[in-house]
Parts: C-alpha cells; sequence; structure tokens
C-alpha cells in the first residue's frame, strides 16, 4: 500500500510550497487509497517553535489536507535514530571519526587551496579507533561507496546519477550523540514505513546520501518524486520579495478561498490536459507523478485572482458572510451587529460576482455599513460637481415618489428621469451611486438602492444635496 508523507521544519508559517508538497503528498495518497502521514521536523532546537508548528497544522486543516494517524515528532525519535547509527557502527557500515574541527578545518582549506570540492577525505575510514587518545570525542560517519556511481530513478527528474566519488562520508551521529538530519529522515521514513518520497527538488541531492544510510541498513527503497520549486515571475525561486509566500497571508491578507488556493497549487506544477478548474475529488481521481511538470513554475497572482473569483461566486452565500466578516470589521475596525450581518448576507447576491477575493468582496460591501454622512473618495466627489447635483436632485424627488421600494419600481422611475433629461441611464446612475456609496463602483444601483433601504437612501442623498 501507499504511504506518503509530509515532513515540514516547523520555523515559521507554511510556505505555499510546501503547502503544494503535502497537497501531491495528499492527493497521491489518496488517489490510492494509501496514507498520508505528517511528521514535524523539529530537531533544529533553536529555530523550531510550537508557534510553527501550530501555523503549520492551522494552514493544513484550512486547505484540508487531513493526515492519517498521530503526528510523528522528530526530535523525540533522537534515541531511535542513535540506535541505528550504532547498529551501522557494529555491523562496519559505520565507523568513529576523531578528527578535530581544526584538523578538518585545515583539510578543508587545503581542498580549497587546490581548489577542490569540499569534503570529508575519509581520513578515519580505515584507521584503527585505538589510535585515539584515550577519551577523545568522535563522530559517527556512514562507510559511503567510494566506486561506481548512485542511479535514482526519479518519477518527476527521470534518472540522475551521481558519481559515489562525489558523496562523502557524511556525519550521522554528532559528538553529542545527537542524530543529523539526514540520518533522522532515513529512519523516519523507514519507520513510518513511507513508500513514495514526494518533496521539493532542493532534497534531491540528499537523497543520495539518503540512499547510502537505507542500503547500508538492507532496507526497501522508496520511490522519490522530486518536485521542482516554485518560482516568482522573474524566474528566481520564489521569495519574499515577489509577494506573499505563507499560506495564512493567502488567507488573512488576501482573502482567498481555501478551495482557490489549493486548485491554483495543484495546477502550478501540475496538469491533466488543459483542465484548469478542477476539484479536489476531481484531484484526486486523475493525481499521477506523471503529469508532474519538470521545469519550475512561474507563481501567477493574477490566475490566482481569477481562479478564486471562480470559487467566491460558486460558494454558499452563508459561508461567505462568514469568511467575509472579518475582512469588513478590519475595514470597518469594529465589529458587524446581526442586523449588519444580516445585510450582508441579504447583499452578498449582488456582491459576490465582482469580487476577485474576500478583501474586495468586503470592500465592496463597506458602504453598506458607513455611517451617514459619508465620506466619498476622490472620484465619487467627481462625479457630483456641476450638473450633476441638478440631475440628482431630480433623481430623489422621481424616487421620493416611489410608492413601493422595490428594484422594478425604482428602475422605472429612474429611467424616466434619464429620458426627460435626454440622457442614458448610466449618466443618471453615476451621481446616485456616487451619493449612495461614497464610491464610483458598487453591484447595480437599484440593488444598492434596495439593500439600503428608503430612510438610508433617501437620508444619503439629501446628504448630498445639501
Ligand atoms: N524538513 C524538510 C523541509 O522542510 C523536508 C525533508 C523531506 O521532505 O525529506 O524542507
Amino acid at each position: 500500500a501507499v504511504v506518503t508523507r509530509f515532513a515540514p521544519s516547523p520555523t515559521g508559517f507554511l510556505h505555499i510550497g510546501g503547502a503544494r508538497t503535502a497537497l501531491f503528498n495528499w492527493l497521491f495518497a489518496r488517489h490510492h487509497g494509501g496514507k498520508f502521514l505528517l511528521r514535524i521536523e523539529d530537531t533544529d532546537r533553536v529555530r523550531s517553535t510550537q508557534d510553527a508548528i501550530d501555523k503549520i497544522l492551522d494552514s493544513m486543516r484550512w486547505l484540508e489536507l487531513d493526515w492519517d494517524g498521530e503526528t510523528v515528532f522528530q526530535f523525540a525519535r533522537a534515541d531511535r535514530h542513535a540506535d541505528v547509527a550504532n547498529q551501522l557502527l557494529a555491523e562496519g557500515n559505520a565507523y568513529k571519526c576523531f578528527a578535530t574541527a581544526e584538523e578538518l578545518e585545515a583539510m578543508r582549506a587545503e581542498q580549497r587551496a587546490n581548489k577542490q570540492p569540499q569534503r570529508y577525505d575519509g581520513r578515519w575510514r580505515d584507521r584503527d579507533p585505538g589510535e585515539a587518545p584515550e577519551g577523545a570525542p568522535y563522530v559517527i560517519r556512514i562507510k559511503a561507496p567510494i566506486d561506481g556511481e548512485t542511479v535514482i530513478d526519479d518519477r518527476v527528474q527521470g534518472a540522475v546519477t551521481v558519481r559515489n566519488s562525489e558523496l562523502d562520508d557524511f556525519v550521522l551521529l554528532r559528538s553529542d550523540g545527537t542524530p543529523t538530519y539526514m540520518l533522522a529522515v532515513v529512519v523516519d521514513d523507514h519507520d513510518m514505513g513511507v513508500t513514495h518520497v514526494i518533496r521539493g527538488d532542493d532534497h534531491l541531492n540528499n537523497a543520495f546520501r539518503q540512499l547510502a544510510v537505507i542500503r547500508a541498513m538492507g532496507w526497501a527503497e522508496p520511490v522519490y518524486a522530486h518536485v521542482p520549486l516554485i518560482h516568482g515571475n522573474d524566474g528566481a525561486k520564489m521569495s519574499k520579495r515577489h509577494g506573499a509566500t505563507g499560506v495564512e497571508a493567502y488567507r488573512d491578507e488576501l482573502g482567498v478561498l481555501p478551495e482557490a488556493l489549493s486548485n491554483y497549487l495543484l495546477r502550478l506544477g501540475w496538469g491533466h490536459g488543459d483542465a484548469e478548474i478542477i476539484s479536489r475529488e476531481q484531484a484526486t481521481e486523475w493525481f499521477d507523478l506523471g503529469g508532474v511538470g519538470r521545469s519550475p513554475s512561474r507563481f501567477d497572482l493574477k490566475k490566482l485572482e481569477n481562479l478564486n473569483g471562480h470559487y467566491i461566486r460558486e460558494a454558499d452565500d452563508a459561508r461567505l458572510v462568514q469568511a467575509t466578516r472579518p475582512h469588513v470589521e478590519v475595514l470597518l475596525g469594529r465589529a458587524l451587529d446581526a442586523d449588519e450581518l444580516a445585510l450582508l448576507a441579504a447583499a452578498m447576491p449582488s456582491l459576490k460576482p465582482r469580487a476577485k477575493s474576500l478583501v474586495e468582496l468586503a470592500q465592496g460591501a463597506a458602504f453598506l455599513f458607513d455611517k451617514r454622512p459619508l465620506s466619498l473618495d476622490e472620484k465619487a466627489s467627481a462625479l457630483l460637481m456641476g450638473d450633476a447635483r441638478t440631475l440628482l436632485g431630480k433623481t430623489r424627488e422621481a424616487i421620493g415618489a416611489v410608492p413601493e421600494w422595490t428594484v422594478p419600481a425604482l428602475e422605472e422611475a429612474v429611467r424616466r428621469v434619464a429620458e426627460d433629461a435626454g440622457i442614458g441611464l448610466g449618466k443618471v446612475a453615476q451621481p446616485l451611486r456616487a451619493a449612495l456609496t461614497g464610491r464610483s463602483t458598487s453591484p447595480g444601483i437599484f440593488d444598492v438602492l434596495v439593500l439600503l433601504g428608503r430612510d438610508e437612501s433617501l437620508g444619503r442623498l439629501d446628504d448630498s444635496l445639501t
């Protein structure tokens, strides 16, 4: 059975690249009816924090990337990692290295001077440990193969070959008895029964080292799939200067729906024909490693926004109200009361067709909650200059006389104003919109009138006319 895993290092928020890795692992496992496991790689005790763990798990839940079984914490397994290092030592597949820090520095300086690659030269590989001084500190190093080459048949990168002479005898266990990352990953993947390692291609080089441990232990080799990293629009690896890189920023600052981000990340690096809008169910049915592209994909915010607009239009209104509420409250700097929430719900059908994010949705809704007299933005003020005020006065009179405050009745009244003045409806609607919303864009003007209600609408028009 297929077992995949996501293995984030908890040193910050969940990066969108990490989210995509998690998604690919999730989809691959679900597609095959296997398991998707989560391992927190918290061995860096200085940089790993509980806050980062909470944020990563929170973002995964938000993206509905549920994992199977208990979360594995790598640091807690240090004894097991050390046991494996000692087993490798006992079986002659690893050795004690007593080289001091100064000695190693001198070795590297010489390599630099000779323009040789920086690597441990194996000086203790065949030496008798008895030659070391009594009680001298040592590290345990893997006895990596020297001759021949190692080939990884990567499901994304194809066959990748490295000459074994390029791989050095890296450290498994430090002199203080703590395991290195390279050892911990391999032991954990084995113990968790991981069959497929799907991760960023920045780990491809590590895979060759990790294989040396796997082979020395005689363990089953996982299938590797190293996915190209996400790049920014300039082709460089995605980083802060290209925009937000954290999942939570897309949720909180841009107002992206989880299914939109998930769909976007899926398409970023994986394809199935020319399908763009792909539901989670469909993705689970289709997902395969053959569809993962070999070259880095470029992050395109416009595309994400367009997808988000699509999912906003598809989303249930009640859910959108809940999701938009915090963004409205940030804009207004206060909480919405029950009446205002009902108003937001009533407005949702006219607000959502135009919004590409929940923030835009909130901006579009804000006019509903502004208090009189409104402060008009620059464009709205311009729309109320000169003749427009006369026109607005006539419109005020016409709609003030409408007996029933409904879209058809209001529309008829406003149309008559336009006809009498011999101008288009838009010309009348523009100053009306400016006075009613304080803005130059809004949902349809008759919807605006109905949503605001008679008293508030006429009040806002009177404010503009005095
Ligand atoms: N903890 C590593 C990272 O966050 C992932 C290691 C792996 O997937 O093997 O980059």
